[in-house]
């Protein structure tokens, strides 16, 4: 077996893991950076928009009242107390700092008033890259910088195993020919992103796995975390599922914009679950993870249903609701759209999603009922009863707001689109210490190891919270936190030594 010797490996080179693999690397201690995939990045570097702070410079030079006390009460009390409160306490008090850390890895960030129409009033804690496009290519100049320094990134090599007696002897890994690699290191700082890439591991946890549109890092299969179990870390939790958003399909993803099906999704119309009943005040859509919460709760599966007049209203009109996604895609400074419409293309796209089949359509109830298996009963009932809300601008059951209860749904054709839950990852895998250590039952550190970024457990009780950039802030800080704690071991260690 070919053999490396290194001081620290890192595993994943996404936000958690590019941040280590920086302070390494300003810290001049020597590193193996392994990456899974061709091209460095993770959801980090293709996904995320920004992330969440306290304290930063820019938060102080805007005044911002929102600091440690407020960020701290909220998220325990949001999380209902199951949180690993030093955890906690360490990210927020280090998260200010990160932003200033970030402009320096070439990532700039600026904060600025939420993306989501439900947290306009929120305090400032969103720090948004500055440009989308280069932060991407600003990542992938952040792997020649520590290469031209003498550290190592291995692209296309998987950690796959750890040999560990004691302490870290080696991390085992694979390329892409799969020709084993030891990797003798002293620490190793596993950033591999969770594992909603498991099919299995997801299937134990969620029972809506086949629903679930995952648009997440497929490449993250829960290696840190089952290797970690394996040595006794204690991995129990609630399953965290980072729900956010839904979509028709990964044709029709949010991300893409390409088909009105998807401007539909993303209002708050008439949404019917698996049962054909109402489940959810629509107008949570302009609440991400809330929306998504509520898809998951039924099973990861719901109906948005419309008439064929509703169709034709968009086709012609421009109406006084907001595309929920509209807010995504604004860089930095610039005004997102609050009306949707005319949408001239509109029933070329249902049809052509009916075609492929995100979209049923139907000429009566009972054949809706039949196509999509709704009971009837439950279908009629919800509709008459929506209908009745629409009409008198008043929705008793789910207290929709009067002024996006705009459409009733009357004479056929009808329409289902088929909405799933979408996903960015998952939340949960191994509890750590404050040093982002994993720790056995009884709190007693795995010696050399570090789990951070979407491995941990700590921050979240069940879903992810409405603080936006938050996976991804703590991601940059644990990186960050773990990569600091390990070089301040190895000097310990010499001076023992
Ligand atoms: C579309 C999308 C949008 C998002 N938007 C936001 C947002 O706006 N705000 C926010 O806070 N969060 C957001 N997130 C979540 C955020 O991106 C993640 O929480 C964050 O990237 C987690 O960092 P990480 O380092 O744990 O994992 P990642 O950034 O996913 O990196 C994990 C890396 O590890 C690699 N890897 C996996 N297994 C191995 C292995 N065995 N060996 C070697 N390499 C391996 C993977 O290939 C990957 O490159 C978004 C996610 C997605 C998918």
């Amino acid at each position: 077996m070919k053999s490396l010797n290194t001081n620290v490996v890192i595993v994943g080179s996404g936000s958690s893991g590019i941040s280590a693999g920086f302070e390494l690397y300003q810290q001049k201690v020597p590193f193996i950076l392994l990456e899974r995939g061709d091209k460095v990045g993770g959801a980090g570097k293709f996904g995320s928009h920004g992330v969440f702070a306290i304290n930063s410079q820019q938060q102080k030079d805007k005044k911002v009242k929102y600091g440690y006390q407020e960020a701290f009460e909220g998220m325990t009390d949001y999380n209902h107390y199951f949180v690993n409160g030093e955890l906690l306490s360490r990210f927020l008090k280090e998260s200010g700092e990160n932003i200033e850390r970030m402009e320096q890895m070439g990532l700039p960030v600026t904060v600025e008033q939420s993306e989501q129409k439900a947290h306009l009033n929120d305090p400032l804690v969103y720090h948004k890259f500055n440009n989308f496009t280069e932060k991407m290519a600003n990542w992938d100049k952040l792997p020649e910088k520590f290469e031209e320094a003498g550290n190592t990134v291995l692209r296309q090599t998987s950690a796959v195993d750890l040999d560990y007696n004691g302490g870290l002897k080696a991390v085992i890994a694979e390329d892409s020919n799969g020709q084993k690699i030891r990797i003798n290191t002293k620490k190793a700082i596993f950033a591999d992103g969770g594992y909603c890439g498991d099919q299995e591991m997801m299937a134990e946890k969620y029972t809506d796995t086949d629903e679930l549109l995952n648009l997440g890092e497929h490449k993250a299969d829960g290696t840190g975390i089952k290797l970690a179990k394996k040595l006794g870390a204690n991995t129990q939790h609630n399953p965290v599922l980072f729900a956010h958003g839904c979509a028709p399909s990964f044709q029709i993803n949010p991300m893409a914009r390409q088909s009105s099906v998807e401007t539909l999704t993303n209002l708050p119309l008439l949404w019917l679950d698996q049962t054909g009943n109402r489940f959810v005040n629509e107008d949570v859509v302009y609440d991400f993870a809330m929306w998504a919460n509520a898809a998951h709760n039924v099973q990861g599966r719901y109906y948005a249903i419309v008439d064929q007049e509703t169709l034709n209203t968009f086709k012609t009109k421009e109406i006084n609701l907001e595309d929920t996604i509209e807010r995504q895609f604004c860089e930095v400074g610039v005004e997102p759209r609050t009306t949707v419409g005319p949408i001239p293309d509109i029933q070329a796209d249902f049809d052509k999603a009916i075609q492929s089949g995100e979209v049923v359509k139907a000429e009566t109830l009972e054949e809706l009922s039949e196509k999509i298996n709704l009971p009837l009963a439950a279908l009629k009932r919800s509709i008459k009863v929506y209908n009745q809300a629409v009409k008198n601008k008043k929705d008793d059951t789910f207290l929709k707001p009067a002024d996006e209860l705009l459409f009733g749904v009357k004479d056929g054709p009808y329409y289902a689109i088929i909405e799933h839950c979408a996903i960015l990852g998952t939340l949960d895998g191994v509890n750590v210490n404050r040093n982002c250590e994993p720790v056995k039952r009884d709190g007693s550190p795995l010696k050399d190891l570090y789990i951070v970024g979407n491995n941990v457990n700590g921050l979240y009780s069940d879903g992810y919270p409405s603080y936006e950039g938050i996976a991804n802030g703590f991601a940059f800080v644990s990186g960050w936190i773990a990569a600091k704690e390990a070089v301040k071991s190895m000097n310990n260690e010499e001076v023992k030594n």
